[in-house]
């Protein structure tokens, strides 16, 4: 699971206080030492490490914890409140546009769970909202993508529109799009194509479709397994698209969760949803509290 180590490491830490009653300023400095070199083992950006470890530093000052009888339990408090800032403060869920259908444009690299995470996208939308959504298979380099996407579809009770392989994607979002608006769904996911690396002709594409779609959100799907190497395809894909949300995927798996912590404060884009698994119903809302909460045990 995301964030045992850290977990284990800060839990490690904040009991080496608790066992003193009233602190001195060395057990503090070591604490920030021992919370820093945390953060950095757990992946999380040198920036954000900065960011917290500073912060903490101020707050734990400014709330006298050198005073205090209970330094372990103020300095866990001030550590969370600045996890839950660094992440982003407040749960950001789906925009919707005024006008339906809400067009959601999914991009990432491949294996990120990107045809996956549209799936559960219209699971959720669909159990909860009664959503009518139609999904867009534009993803014509992997033909398994198409036939995945179909799977889901057939699963969720979904329309997918497909035109194969053999058309322009921007010409099968276009079509899609029509489809769409002549059926009155509510929402369109389209499912782009990913690259092992992110190209220049990948980003033309999707910014292609884009400009054809104007869609509500951009969704950019990263794999949490990935580390930091995911804060920095997301400052890639933001500055040749701009996203608007972050689906962070395989949060299950054997991460440090660094890229959790990091990606928000490093992008400025919001983290919107989490994967936790490889099922349709794998997928929360990403919220900065519960994770923080999460993190520190
Ligand atoms: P795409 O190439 O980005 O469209 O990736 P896929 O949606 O095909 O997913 C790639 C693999 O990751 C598949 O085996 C998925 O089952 C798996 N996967 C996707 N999301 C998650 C997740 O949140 N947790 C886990 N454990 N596996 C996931």
């Amino acid at each position: 699971m995301a964030f045992e180590g850290l977990t284990e490491r800060l839990k490690a830490t904040f009991k080496k206080i608790s066992g003193k009653g009233r602190i001195n300023q060395s057990d503090l400095d070591n604490a920030m030492r021992e919370i820093r070199t945390a953060l950095l083992e757990a992946d999380v950006s040198l920036k954000v490490t900065r960011q917290i470890t500073r912060r903490v530093s101020d707050e734990a000052l400014g709330a006298h914890v050198l005073d205090s009888i209970t330094p372990d339990q103020q300095i866990i408090k001030i550590v969370d409140d600045e996890l839950i800032k660094v992440m982003g403060d407040e749960a950001s869920e789906l925009n919707k546009s005024k006008h339906i259908p809400t067009i959601v444009l999914m991009v990432g690299l491949q294996g990120a769970g990107k045809t996956t995470a549209v799936g559960k996208l219209a699971r959720r939308l669909v159990k909860e909202n009664n959503a009518r959504p139609l999904l867009i298979a534009a993803d014509v380099y992997r033909p398994a993508a198409i036939d995945q996407l179909k799977t889901l579809g057939e699963t969720l009770k979904v329309p997918v529109y497909d035109e194969g392989t053999d058309v322009d994607p921007v010409e099968i979002v276009k079509n899609g799009l029509d489809l769409a608006r002549k059926n009155n769904n509510d929402y369109v996911f389209i499912d782009t194509a990913g690259r092992l690396t992110i190209d220049e002709q990948l980003m033309d594409e999707l910014k292609k479709i884009k400009e054809l779609s104007q869609p509500t959100e951009i969704l950019l799907v990263v794999d949490a397994m990935t580390g930091q190497t995911a804060v920095d395809v997301a400052n890639d894909f933001n500055d040749a698209l701009g996203i608007t949300g972050v689906v962070l995927t395989k949060l299950d798996g054997d991460t440090r969760g660094g890229a959790a912590l990091s990606i928000r404060y490093d992008t400025g884009v919001p983290i919107k949803f989490v994967g936790t698994g490889e099922k349709l119903s794998d997928l929360d809302v990403f919220y900065p509290d519960r994770m923080a909460s999460r993190i520190l045990g």
